[in-house]
């Protein structure tokens, strides 16, 4: 028997094998400190467990409708739509377990076999895989100076099967938060190639700086007819394993979504749904509290990596990631980031993601979802590893 083309055409995500290796030397008694998976180290805020379990208490374990509670998709649509500026339909949002899945479910609907989906280089390392699942081909272009969006260079990557762009801003993993400007001539130049506009937004909370995150949704044009916004509370609201993501959709493609979703899960959990209602009514106090905790997690990564010989970084903007750019280490001794990111595993103990995965060789990402005495003793490592070499 065989296994398929598909599944043996795909690696692992490896985000989440950097992750899984640095738990499994922890579980070998090793004191491993992890920079891989940006997973928010706080607790989920005691009420949205408490709805959750009274939602099960109270028999709320059953099926819901395919794209959710309606009570929850029209909170959810008022919530969003007061952050975005927009009146949503709730009929336009769909929960998804987690932006994982949302993605693949929009690319599913959006792409037929062998049509193209582009991308912006770093990008977030499931996306190429999720196109090539959907039966896709992803294109990642490369950007500008400053990792920001290069329209030029996106024209050129056109092609006669190109039907989409996929964005994410705040960006996984340089930290780059797109403009206002930047967001509207991304919208506009779908607009041009008659592209949808995938909009991951998962890290929309956490800017730096008296930035603002803006959502190509909010820019005007006609993004409401290509905009498909992906996000969910994950991050905002430290639910990573509660798997609650959400869709909004333009209209015309929303009952599809819905209607694909029915044969590959149904619903997301119930209990996950009820406590996706308690984030929107009563999370913002503990958004706000862990937003503070962030600036100085930000700081002290950023100055211990500039601390490394050779080592080059910008100050991110967003998400919780610093993309370190390696390169004056690498050709010799490790030859390329994945070899230098399992030295920094084997033999400082320090887990980091190495950039090739992101499409940044030569870069290694660092989560600072931690705090900031475990950031600095991760750097130290990292200057006694460098020491060695000597
Ligand atoms: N999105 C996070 C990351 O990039 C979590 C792990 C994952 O699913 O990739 O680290």
């Amino acid at each position: 028997m065989n296994v398929s083309q598909r599944a043996a055409a795909i690696e692992p995500s490896a985000t989440l094998e950097i992750a899984a290796k640095a738990a499994a030397m922890r579980a070998q008694g090793r004191d491993v400190l992890s920079f891989s998976a940006g997973e928010p180290d706080f607790p989920t805020p005691p009420p949205i467990c408490r709805a959750a379990m009274e939602a099960i208490e109270k028999g709320h374990t059953k099926y819901t409708a395919t794209a959710g509670l309606p009570e929850v998709r029209q909170a959810l649509a008022k919530y969003l739509g007061a952050r975005k500026g927009v009146a949503i339909d709730p009929a336009c949002v769909l929960l998804t377990a987690g932006v994982k899945s949302g993605v693949y479910l929009a690319l599913l609907a959006c792409l037929d076999p062998g049509e193209e989906v582009l991308g912006i280089a770093p990008y977030w390392v499931t996306y190429p895989w999720a196109v090539k699942i959907a039966g896709g081909h992803y294109r990642a272009v490369a950007p500008g100076p400053g990792m920001r969006p290069d329209l030029a260079a996106l024209r050129a990557a056109l092609t006669p099967r190109t039907r989409a762009l996929l964005i994410n801003s705040p960006n996984n993993p340089s930290g780059v938060v797109y403009t206002a400007e930047e967001m509207a001539s991304l919208v506009q130049f779908c607009a041009e190639h008659d592209l949808w506009l995938l909009s991951d937004e998962i890290y929309e909370d956490l800017v730096f700086g008296g930035l603002k995150h803006v959502s190509p949704l909010s820019v005007g044009g006609d993004a409401e007819e290509r905009v498909i916004l992906l996000s969910g509370f994950s991050k905002s609201y430290c639910m990573t394993g509660w798997r609650a993501g959400y869709i909004v959709a333009p209209k015309r493609l929303a009952g599809h979504l819905s209607d694909v979703l029915s044969h590959i899960s149904g619903n997301i959990t119930t209990p996950t749904q009820h406590a996706i209602l308690e984030a929107i009514h009563s999370g913002g106090p503990y958004l706000a509290s862990m937003q503070r905790e962030f600036a100085p997690r930000r700081d002290a990564m950023v100055r211990g990596l500039r601390s490394l010989p050779g080592v080059r970084c910008p100050d991110p903007d967003g998400a919780f990631y610093v993309l370190a750019d390696f390169s004056a280490h690498l050709g010799g001794r490790w030859k390329d980031d994945a070899a230098l990111a399992l030295a920094f595993l084997e033999e400082a103990d320090v887990a980091a993601v190495p950039g090739a995965a992101f499409g940044a060789p030569k870069h290694v990402r660092f989560s600072y979802a931690t705090p900031v005495a475990n950031i600095e003793e991760g750097m130290r490592r990292l200057q006694r590893f460098f020491a060695r070499q000597q």
